[in-house]
């Protein structure tokens, strides 16, 4: 399989912040001292600039170069606007991938599933898997699904793609708890899978099961998958319950779908993220 990471995303960080550079760095030394997977590196490219703008606005990248925090968890740093866009490069280059039949993951930070067209906002800046969508339905990709399995509803991705025809945004997440939104369907086509805190990961994997379900009868081309492993039972700043052979069973089911796929990192705080990636990884490919 295809991993596209830059250890360059680790140049960024606020003491105390949970989006912090060792998420990367500890799963790239998991990654690369296991022998199960074979894994092909590769470096993102670089993100086109009219890609970036199908989803945002030019006065949200302009925004981006002015040295002042976006909101309380979301701080501005020197250069954050091109290590998003690294990120951006990445799910495009995930995206060519994924066409040719490839597995692929990118290992990136910062995450963007919550930036919306002209807002930063819980961590993230530029919304790269909105923006990878945009750009296979523009390629002539026909039906895109995105299935966010991160413990934070999407709202970013669900604001950009928003009765956008030819994509469905599938997101399962807890709620109550950030950014608030998620509560129930959207538009025609933005489906929403609300779950209360600390439900048992059991029930929580039949809501996973069920959004997968809906997700198949959209019939999609193409999944985009927001990879967040937050759900998970020692996740810090969230309160779900998932196991670590929980993320495995879900690359399992989502290779099961037997479309072109791809997956970004979007959150995952705890400690154990690289069990948790290297456990869905392992699912993705069948092992
Ligand atoms: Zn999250």
């Amino acid at each position: 399989m295809k991993v596209i990471t830059d250890e360059r995303c680790t140049g960024y960080r606020q003491p105390g912040h949970p989006e912090r550079p060792l998420r990367i760095s500890g799963t790239l030394e998991k990654l690369r001292h296991q022998k199960d997977l074979p894994i092909e590196w590769a470096l993102p490219g670089r993100a086109d600039e009219d890609a970036i703008l199908r989803a945002h606005t030019p006065e949200h990248l302009a925004r981006l170069r002015i040295p002042e925090d976006f909101d309380g968890d979301t701080p501005y740093f020197a250069h954050i606007a091109d290590f998003a866009r690294s990120s951006v490069g990445a799910a495009l280059d995930a995206l060519t991938f994924a066409r040719t039949g490839e597995t692929v993951f990118c290992l990136m930070r910062p995450p963007g599933h919550h930036a919306t067209r002209n807002r930063a906002m819980g961590f993230c800046y530029l919304n790269s898997i909105a923006i990878a969508v945009l750009e296979a339905l523009a390629a002539g990709t026909k039906r895109v699904a995105v299935y966010d399995f991160d413990v934070h509803h999407g709202n970013g991705t669900e604001a950009i793609l928003l009765d956008k025809p030819g994509t469905a945004f599938f997101s399962i997440h807890q709620y109550p708890c950030y950014p608030g939104t998620g509560t129930s369907n959207v538009g025609n086509n933005c489906f929403n899978y609300p779950v209360a805190p600390v439900t048992p990961r059991e029930a929580y994997r039949k809501v996973l099961e069920r959004a997968l379900d809906e997700l198949k009868k959209f019939k999609p081309d193409l999944v985009a998958v927001s990879a967040g492993f937050d759900a998970y039972v020692r996740e810090p700043i969230a309160q779900e319950t998932l196991e670590v052979e929980d993320f495995h069973w879900l690359g399992k089911e989502l290779r099961k779908l037997g479309v072109p796929m791809f997956s970004l990192l979007e959150g995952g705080y705890s400690s154990d993220l690289p069990e948790l990636i290297f456990a869905y990884l392992k699912g993705l490919n069948g092992l």
